[in-house]
């Protein structure tokens, strides 16, 4: 069993991104920028946050980060994000999600101008994405498609289970893994599928986003298959210093025993998300760049 290293495959996209970052200046004097817009204080978002900045920095980007209180009005997030989408500095501009129960993550996320929206959350760029034309791929997604690769695994003509149909993770990650380019034949799993090991035990590729851990164990598995599992998941835990420890959907225990090559968490895919998003925001820049 093979542990799949996110953090490795991260790093090496990032020197190369950085690399880009680079050239991009030294050529067109275009500093990619990135502006995240937080909205409140829910701990798992300050981090993610927190990590998105950091990232931007040691690429070389322009990070912008607009943090404000959880009292904001959808008028007034939705006045930022078009102050955004019209500043010529900030190449993508990217909401983090959840949001406060009053205000709508749809009407948000949609106020964002496709050819800014580096998550690839607008309804044009899944759009493009379905239809095979050049978009912004979903972070997490992109991320997957390109750690199944990175275990040595040619997707083509294998069976991909999928768990979870999430608009962000599991519908997406289903759409990349079936287009003509990767050509898996794809089983989209959900809470109304009847006899789930049934399906993941004849998978060569199983992706686990279903937000609870321990929804895949070793006993659903084939032998050698490559999971990936997208779950994070808090469990608390008083020997840790911040009194929990992340896990995964999956038993990594079990599952490892009988899988070809397993994503750990952390450090499977969470590293890669962040890498895909710099990876769009270099594309948004070099694309206003001309
Ligand atoms: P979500 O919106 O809650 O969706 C979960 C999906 O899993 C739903 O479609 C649900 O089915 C399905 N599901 C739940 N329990 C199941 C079970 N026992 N059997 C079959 N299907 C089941 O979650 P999400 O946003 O996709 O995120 C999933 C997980 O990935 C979360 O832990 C999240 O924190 C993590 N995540 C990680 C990253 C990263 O970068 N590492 C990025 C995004 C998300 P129904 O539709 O029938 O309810």
């Amino acid at each position: 069993m093979k542990t799949i290293d996110g953090k490795l495959l991260a790093a090496n996209l990032r020197a190369e991104i950085a690399g880009g970052v680079s050239r991009l200046k030294a050529e067109k004097g275009v500093v990619p920028g990135l502006a995240v817009i937080l909205v409140g204080d829910n701990p798992a978002s300050v981090s993610y946050v927190t990590a998105k900045e950091k990232a931007c920095r040691e690429a070389g980007m322009l990070s912008r980060e607009v943090r404000l209180g959880a009292e904001t009005t959808e008028p007034e997030l939705l006045d930022l994000v078009k102050a955004l989408n019209e500043d010529p500095a900030i190449h993508g501009v990217l909401v983090q999600l959840p949001l406060p129960k009053h205000i709508s993550e749809k009407a948000v996320i949609d106020a964002i101008a496709p050819e800014k929206d580096v998550d690839g959350f607008t309804p044009v760029n899944v759009g493009r994405m379905i239809i095979g034309d050049d978009c912004f791929l979903p972070c997490t997604p992109h991320g997957i498609i390109k750690l199944i690769e990175f275990a040595g695994m040619d997707i083509r003509g294998k069976h991909a289970v999928v768990i979870g149909r999430s608009n962000i993770v599991g519908k997406p990650v289903a759409a990349l893994l079936s287009r003509r380019e990767t050509n898996a034949t794809v089983t989209l799993c959900h809470t109304g599928t009847r006899d789930l090991a049934h399906f993941t035990r004849d998978a060569d590729i199983v992706v686990v986003a279903a937000g609870r851990p321990g929804t895949l164990t070793g006993d659903m598995l084939k032998p050698g298959a490559v999971v990936i599992d997208v779950g994070v998941n808090r469990i608390p835990d008083d020997s840790r210093p911040k009194g929990f420890r992340l896990v995964g959907d999956a038993d990594f225990e079990s599952c490892a025993a009988v899988a070809g090559a397993i994503t750990p968490v952390p450090g499977g895919v969470g590293p890669m998300t962040i890498t895909m998003l710099l990876w769009n925001t270099l594309q948004a820049a070099r694309r206003a760049a001309g």
